[in-house]
């Protein structure tokens, strides 16, 4: 017995003492407390073999110190395991003190006994005829008791906690060494009850550490990880099915069970329905993946199926599994997100890049046809936005857009390319220009309120099928085109030829050097003389000249259209105006009497403070206003979208004479006349001619200069060519006369040499 013993103890050392190795390599989180608990075992069980071991009182005596104060440390290292294990964190403050002091109070009555002996004592035994000491428990001994069953009792509660709490699958971590505790208290019990000379219990603290590496170190959940595994599976959207080696189904989950349609666990028939349902699966071979379309329009559906086997460690095939996947939802999704980066919102028409694309991918694949791209633009955009409202303005875009819907070829590609111009590529042999022209000439945009004629111009650049073919340059070069559009108030269609780019990049030219010829003095005023009834000079018009240094004499029908379209006439005009009141100073000095007109552009009132900056420069020039005379031309006083009477009295108040410049030659109301503030008109010379073959032309100018006589308004006519035409007017009673027959313009020196010498 006590051979047999001490082997089995000796035999647990060195097994805790390689475990306690293991541990250490292991180097998980837990490896400490794991270490420190199997020191906790070695030592008791160390004890008792010396013990069983010793025939001598002291080493016996030695043996047992070792056992108790071994004891000590077992129940404690297994109370700070415990917390460690169950994730309790660290134990108490106050738990951590008593039980400190509790065992440090051990050790004391430990230490003193060989003085003081009230811990414990041994006597002599003979056992199978061999000399043995056995212990004899003394007060001290009941302390030491109480201590380590405490610990020990507050422990295994721990442990009855969690695993009656802990959920079924991490169960056996728990009881499992719960048990394993339960049965060495028990034996423990026995030998101090029994007063049994050797501690069998031993035994179950050595295997308690064992199992406690086991548990802690070794262990790996694989049934908690079967269990997960499991329910994923089952919860998965996707239809899985599982095969075994020999093809068989043996399970599926319930999407699998809903796609093949049958019931409750006979998985007999899957195989065939699956092949019924996608024709050719390749049950055979694993590690494919397949997209699969099945039904037609709203009822599409897209599936990925994928066919995966599963081998061990050693590469043998265990069995397979086919997984179905509906991404009918991330497919129409993937459709949706194409479709809105490749068409317009607003319109539903291709984006600029995507039309782009398409027609750069038809021109390389169809070379045989003759193609032109076509870029519409509504003119005047922002002006609509701006009178009549954004709401209005996207009404005229959607439009369009129908327009170009409905009235192109089925083979042409169009989109929208920029807020408010749109491009199609269209077959040059079914373009019928008159045809567009007229529906562009009748284009109406309406809304519950109002309707109006949308001016569109449509650009246009044929395809060179030899050159390269650049979308992009393609569409600036049709854009180009509707720049050369002067009139921006009626639909026109032009085209990107030669001519139009030397007319383009002459302007471009011309451009440039506009500051440059202002500076310069290439630019000045001529002077047209306005005379009088009796043939006085009375003042004079300013017009415009540019003596080009190559060009050569440029009047102003050769650059006013461009700069008006280029915002350019602001500097023009400016300068033109500050010309007028140098040479008006200059009049004043000599005791000159006379006015000049000055002409302002539709466009300066969109770039300029025109007030502010006539009566600046009367001012710097100290000049009477009166002097300096405004013509603003009719279609200007009536087409613009802000308030012109405001601002014609606005000058008037500060004393500038306004004149109405070019009357008769657009919508010629008279009633005009009464709402505008007005101090002259000046008949178009077109009136002029006309009534010179038509008598109610003539008739006309008569009545006009009646009336403006009754309401207070100077006439003065202009294209005044012969004496006949002088005469006439004169009978009619107009004030003030310009014309050919009296002087061209001509240059200032010119001007005051015939006049004024
Ligand atoms: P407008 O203001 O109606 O100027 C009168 C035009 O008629 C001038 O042409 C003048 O030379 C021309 N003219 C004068 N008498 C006769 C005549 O008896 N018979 C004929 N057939 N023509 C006559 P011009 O100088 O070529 O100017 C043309 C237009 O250019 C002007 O028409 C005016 O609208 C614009 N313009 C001229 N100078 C300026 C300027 O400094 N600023 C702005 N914004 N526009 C200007
Ligand atoms: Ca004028
Ligand atoms: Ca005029």
């Amino acid at each position: 017995m006590r051979v047999g013993l001490s082997i089995v103890f000796s035999l647990l050392i060195v097994a805790l003492l390689v475990c306690k190795v293991l541990t250490k390599r292991a180097k998980k989180a837990i490896s400490p407390h794991v270490s420190f608990l199997l020191s906790g075992m070695i030592v008791p069980v160390l004890g008792n073999l010396i013990i069983i071991l010793s025939s001598d009182h002291f080493f016996a005596t030695a043996g047992y110190y070792i056992y108790f104060i071994g004891m000590d440390l077992a129940v404690y290292s297994i109370w700070r395991f415990a917390y460690a294990y169950c994730e309790l964190g660290k134990p108490k403050r106050y738990a951590n003190i008593i039980v400190h002091s509790l065992l440090t109070l051990d050790l004391v009555q430990y230490i003193l006994n060989p003085f003081w002996g009230k811990s414990f004592s041994t006597e002599k035994i003979l056992i199978e005829n061999k000399v043995y000491f056995r212990l004899v428990p003394l007060i001290g001994q009941t302390y030491h008791r109480v201590i380590c069953y405490g610990l020990f009792a507050s422990t295994l509660i721990i442990f009855i906690v969690m695993t009656v709490k802990s959920a079924k699958v991490y169960r056996s971590k728990y009881s499992v060494i719960l048990f394993s505790m339960a049965a060495t208290g028990a034996v423990e019990t026995y030998y101090i009850v029994s007063r049994h000379p050797f501690d069998m219990s031993m035994i179950g603290f050595g295997l308690l550490g064992l199992m406690v590496y086991y548990f802690a170190i070794v262990y790996r959940p694989l049934k908690v990880l079967d269990r997960l595994l499991a329910s994923m599976a089952s919860e998965m959207p996707e239809a899985l099915f599982f095969f075994d080696v020999n093809g068989k189904c043996i399970w599926t989950n319930e999407p699998g069970r809903k796609l093949v349609g049958v019931l409750g666990d006979n998985y007999d028939n899957i195989k065939d329905n699956l092949n019924y349902l996608f024709e050719d699966i390749d049950f055979n071979s694993s590690g494919w993946i397949k997209r699969v379309t099945r039904g037609y329009g709203e009822e599409t559906q897209y599936l990925y199926m994928a066919m995966r086997s599963a081998a061990d460690d050693k590469g043998n095939i265990n069995g397979s599994y086919l997984s179905i996947r509906d991404i009918t939802d991330e497919q129409l999704e993937l459709k949706q997100e194409m479709y809105n980066a490749t068409h317009d919102s607003l319109t539903g028409l291709y984006t600029k890049e995507y039309l782009f694309e398409n027609i750069a991918q038809r021109l390389s694949q169809d070379t045989k046809s003759r193609y032109m791209v076509g870029y519409f633009e509504l003119s005047n955009f922002k002006l609509i936005n701006d009178v009549f409202g954004r709401q209005f303005g996207t009404i005229a875009i959607k439009q369009v857009a129908k327009y170009i819907q409905e009235n192109s070829s089925p083979k042409s590609l169009y989109g929208r390319i920029s807020s408010d111009s749109f491009g199609m590529l269209m077959n040059m042999d079914l373009f019928d220009q008159q045809k567009v022209q007229n529906i562009l000439d009748g284009f109406i945009v309406k809304d519950e309120n109002m309707e109006h004629h949308i001016v569109i111009h449509l650009g246009l650049c044929e395809v060179d099928p030899q050159g390269d073919i650049d979308v992009q340059i393609l569409f600036d070069s049709a854009r180009l085109a509707t720049t050369s559009i002067s009139n921006r108030d009626k639909a026109q269609i032009v085209y990107y030829d030669d001519k139009l780019r030397n007319e383009i990049i002459h302007d471009q030219l011309i451009s440039n050097q506009v500051k440059n010829a202002i500076a310069t003095r290439q630019i000045r005023p001529y002077l047209q003389p306005i005379v009088d009834s009796l043939g006085m000079i009375a003042g004079a018009e300013a017009l415009v000249r540019w003596i080009h240094p190559e060009e050569g004499f440029m009047s102003p029908g050769q650059f006013i259209p461009l700069f008006e379209r280029n915002g350019m006439i602001a500097d023009v005009d400016k300068h033109m105006w500050r010309c007028a009141c140098e040479i008006l100073s200059e009049w004043k000095q000599r005791g000159i009497e006379c006015f000049i007109s000055i002409n302002v552009s539709p466009k300066d009132f969109y770039c300029l403070d025109v007030v502010a900056e006539l009566t600046g420069l009367v001012e710097e020039f100290d000049i009477d206003p009166a002097k300096l005379r405004v013509e603003i031309t009719e279609t200007t006083m009536i087409g613009n979208s802000f308030d012109m009477t405001k601002l014609i009295s606005d000058l008037r108040n500060y004393g500038f004479i306004v004149e109405m410049d070019d009357f008769g030659s657009g919508y010629s109301s008279l009633n005009l006349l009464k709402d505008m503030p007005l101090d002259v008109i000046k008949i178009d010379m077109q009136f002029l001619k006309d009534s010179e073959r038509n008598i109610k032309a003539g008739m006309i100018i008569k009545n006009i200069i009646n009336m403006s006589d009754d309401l207070g308004i100077d006439t003065l006519t202009e294209g005044v060519e012969t004496a006949k035409q002088f005469e006439l007017l004169y009978d009619m009673g107009c004030k003030l006369y310009q014309g050919y027959y009296f002087s061209k313009p001509v240059p200032r020196e010119d001007f005051e040499k015939q006049w004024f010498e």
